[in-house]
């Protein structure tokens, strides 16, 4: 397949800084994201190893499971898909995940971890060959797919002489901020890459993203010391307000008006959460001429969900 990059997109100043956009959300399969790139790569994996079904699990809300349901469907696997009854309200990913004829379980949120091995074992026991992806795309595959993107954004500012000083993005299970962390080590660049929780509290949160850099580090047999690592590591979590889904005006606000000025569509659970704390970060950091790069991570069917709150 051709190598084509996601677009990097110049928008406006946020005080003395430039604001740049990188549209994940533009990978031109089920509206894009990050959990199209991941799935990219599962899927690959998912085809080597000769698997006939997948399960895996996330709320109504999740993209993942919306993508990982299309890419299923396209190849004739059957797809499993285990959902939190505490997070199972309707939106267009869900509708979507149906759609693309997923088996859907809701369970309680303390059953989820139970439900999937005696998914798996069932499935084994009629002969199948179940392939079982964690939500999010979380795991050195999900890792390295944000490695490849970190390559994209290198390759973007040789090409154009440029520099950004900052990165920021939405981090849910902290997977794509792990690869662009690990892209950062590997090619010992210097820059701030700031993960906005959109749920995670530290030092959990923090600790997560640390495990899978360990991981995928040690997969590539790269060494890396704990102090370095965590000197990368920088994971807000001043920004989630009241948790998973929960927002306030000043989010609703913030993609109103981005979508105003840029005709680009963000969400009340990532993008447009993270797009509003990265703002108040940097002024409250004083943050001052710098380029500045925030990764659009997709949920594009997300805005129409907020679409009557706005
Ligand atoms: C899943 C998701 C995230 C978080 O990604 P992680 O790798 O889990 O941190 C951010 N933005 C969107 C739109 C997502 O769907």
């Amino acid at each position: 397949m051709d190598k084509n990059n996601t677009p990097v997109q110049k928008l406006g100043r946020i005080s003395s800084n430039y604001i740049f956009m990188k549209r994940e959300d533009m990978i031109p399969y089920s509206f894009g994201g990050n959990k199209a790139r991941k799935a990219m790569l599962f899927f690959e994996e998912i085809v080597r190893g000769g698997y006939n079904c997948i399960v895996t699990y996330g709320s109504s809300h999740s993209n993942h499971c919306r993508v990982i349901a299309n890419m299923a469907a396209s190849r004739k696997l059957s797809c499993y898909i285990i959902q939190p009854d505490e997070a199972s309200d309707m939106t267009f990913n869900s509708r979507m995940t149906e759609l693309f004829g997923a088996h859907m379980e809701k369970v309680p949120v303390k059953d989820v971890h139970d439900t999937i091995e005696q998914r798996l074992r069932e499935l084994k026991q009629q002969g199948k060959k179940p392939y079982f992806i964690p939500g999010g795309g979380h795991g050195d595959i999900g890792t390295q797919a944000y490695v490849l993107c970190y390559e994209e954004i290198r390759e973007y500012e040789e090409k154009h002489d440029t520099r950004f000083g900052y990165i920021f993005l939405a981090s849910g299970t902290g997977t794509t901020q792990a690869g662009l962390v690990c892209g950062q080590l590997l090619y010992g660049d210097e820059r701030k890459i700031a993960g906005i929780s959109i749920a995670r509290k530290n030092p959990y949160g923090k600790e997560v993203i640390a495990e899978s850099i360990r991981s995928y580090l040690s997969l590539k047999g790269f060494m890396l010391s704990e102090e370095v690592l965590q000197s990368r590591l920088i994971f807000l979590d001043d920004y989630t307000e009241d948790g998973y889904g929960m927002c306030s005006s000043g989010i609703f606000e913030t993609i109103k008006s981005v979508m105003t000025d840029y005709g680009i569509p963000l969400d009340s659970t990532y993008t447009g959460k993270a797009f509003w704390g990265m703002k108040q970060y940097i002024v409250q950091k004083n943050i001052a001429e710098e380029n500045i790069l925030f990764i659009h991570t997709g949920g594009t069917p997300l805005y129409f969900h907020d679409i009557d709150r706005l």
